[in-house]
Formats: structure tokens, sequence, C-alpha cells
């Protein structure tokens, strides 16, 4: 056997076989890497006990020239996590239900064509990922869309996923009120050094860009390239009420006096809570966790789209 890697380009494709789809994701690979002259894809799908990580690096020891990621948010995270800081770039095939990275990036999440041709031949561009470094246990990850403490970890621990199929982010309004009353949490926020919030929350979100699902904008003012961490303070005021107060600070942008919603940026966060609570990265619900460390690594990864 030859080897042809200096030659032709090879792709590989770490797919989440979980993810049910009306088309043969293979036989449609092979023949967008056939039309672009492509040698055969390295192919590796993700189990329950490594969503992702692992396939990724065997993927970049075998020399591939570039790594698709195809499942849901929690795909891409692991995928990003292995690819950031490198050169070799990172393809989407949109496969899940929220697909919430591929909706900021404005890709078409049911043009399977598109998306593959893109992966392949298309323009190349960096964004921005986020290191997050927890605590007890020590772990660190990445994470490109947002990640959060508290209440909507929590909500995201407890979304059911029928629901979230059928109607989107009403599923988390839905748990939201199900989770309803939940008592706060005393937390610490720093900001690049800076102590901005000491008192009781509900929850702390971090965002690396701004959608979720129908639309809905947590972070107003999020860029994906811009260098930069968008933290959000949810901190509602007692009663059920309370909530609306948080919903009206998220529509109106954070431009409102109320203090239930509190928007900052920076370029690293330090989030401290007085006991564990749940944590959520890029909706992937990640046990409980009382601190961690978060740093915006600026164009570290590399898309082609
Ligand atoms: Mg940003």
């Amino acid at each position: 056997m030859t080897d042809t890697r200096s030659t032709t380009k090879r792709a590989a494709i770490v797919i989440n076989p979980a993810k049910t789809v009306d088309i043969d994701v293979r036989e449609l690979l092979a023949k967008h890497c056939e039309e672009n002259g492509w040698g055969e894809t390295l192919w590796f799908e993700t189990t329950e006990d490594d969503p992702g990580v692992g396939q990724a690096k065997e993927a970049l020891a075998q020399g591939a020239d570039l790594i698709i990621a195809a499942g849901g948010d929690g795909t891409v995270r692991c995928v990003a996590e292995v690819l950031a800081g490198g050169d070799v770039p990172m393809g989407l095939l949109p496969l899940g239900t929220g697909n919430l990275l591929a909706r900021n990036l404005g890709i078409d999440v049911t043009d399977y064509d598109g998306a593959l041709s893109g992966a392949l031949v298309g323009t190349e561009r960096k964004i921005d990922v986020v290191r997050a470094r927890r605590s007890d246990p020590d772990k660190d990850q990445v994470f490109l869309v947002m990640a959060g403490m508290g209440y909507d970890a929590t909500i995201m621990a407890d979304t059911n996923q029928d629901l979230k199929h059928k109607v989107g982010w009403l599923a988390y309004v839905d748990a939201g009120i199900r989770n309803l009353p939940g008592k706060p949490v005393k937390a610490t926020v720093e900001i690049d050094g800076k102590r901005v919030v000491h008192r009781g929350v509900r929850s702390v979100m971090v965002g690396n860009c701004g959608k979720v699902q129908g639309g809905l904008e947590i972070f107003p003012d999020a860029k994906i390239d811009d260098g930069l961490l968008d933290i959000a303070v949810l901190a509602p005021h007692h009663g059920k009420l309370g909530w609306l107060s948080v919903l009206a600070g998220i529509i109106g942008k954070g431009k409102t006096k109320d203090t239930a919603v509190e928007y900052f940026q920076g370029k690293a966060v330090e989030i401290s809570l007085e006991h564990k609570d749940d944590y959520q990265l890029d909706g992937d619900h990640e046990g409980e966790n009382k601190h961690v460390r978060m740093t915006i690594e600026p164009g570290a990864l590399t898309l082609r789209m």
C-alpha cells in the first residue's frame, strides 16, 4: 500500500450514530469526496463513554486534513476541544435538534449537501473558543456557544427531549416553570480579575455567541469572533413573577434598569458558588459544579463552511 497522504486529501467524520436522519451520510459524503478529488473518508462513531474527543484525536493521528463534526452541539463541542489551537479545520454536518453553533453561524441546518460541500471546499473562518477549567473534579473543557451554572443548567438537565424536538426553546420555558421554586445561591463573579457580582443569584451564563432556539437571544451583543466573553447574571426577585422580569430583561436586551438580568463582557471570568449547582456546556448537563474559570481563546478554531 502506498502512502497517498501527501497528494490526496482525506477527511474524517466524527458522527453521533444515535442521531437518525433521512439521508445516507456515508453515501452522500463519498459522493462529495469523489467529486472534489478527496480520498476515502476516515469514519469514527461517538459512544456514550466517548462523545467525540477520543475519535477526533484518532482522526488527527491518522492524518486527517479536515474533521467533520456530525451530530448535535455535544459532538461539535468535543471535536472543537481537540482542534482548538491547531491548523486542521472543522466542518459541520448538523444532525441534532438544537444545532446552536450552526444556527449562530447562519448555516442552513436542513441542507446536508451544502454542509458537506462547504466542509470540503468552502471558505475558512476563525472563531473564538472558550476554555472552561472547573474544579472538583478538575476538568478542562471547551465550549463554543454558551455555558452556565445554576438554573439554566438545571433546565438543560430537566428538559423533556420530545418536547424540545417539537417546540424548541419553549421546552426550556416549560422546564423553567417546573423548576421555579429554586433557591438562589450566593455567587462571586470576577471578570478580568475584578469582582463584579457578590450576591444571591439563580444563574450565571457565559456566552460565546448569542442565539438560542427560536431566535431568542440571551446575549444580544455577543459575537463569535470578537475575542470577548458575554456574561449574564440572572437574579430574579422573590416569587413567581420574578422570572417574568428576567424574561423581560432578556427581551429588553439588558437595557432596563432592573437588576434581574445584568450583562458584562470580558476576556476571563471566574465564577465561585457557595455550594454546588448544575453546570452545562453548550446545552449538555455536566453534573454539578462550584467553581470554574473560563477564558476566551480568540480565533483558536478554524471552521470551513
Ligand atoms: Mg464573543
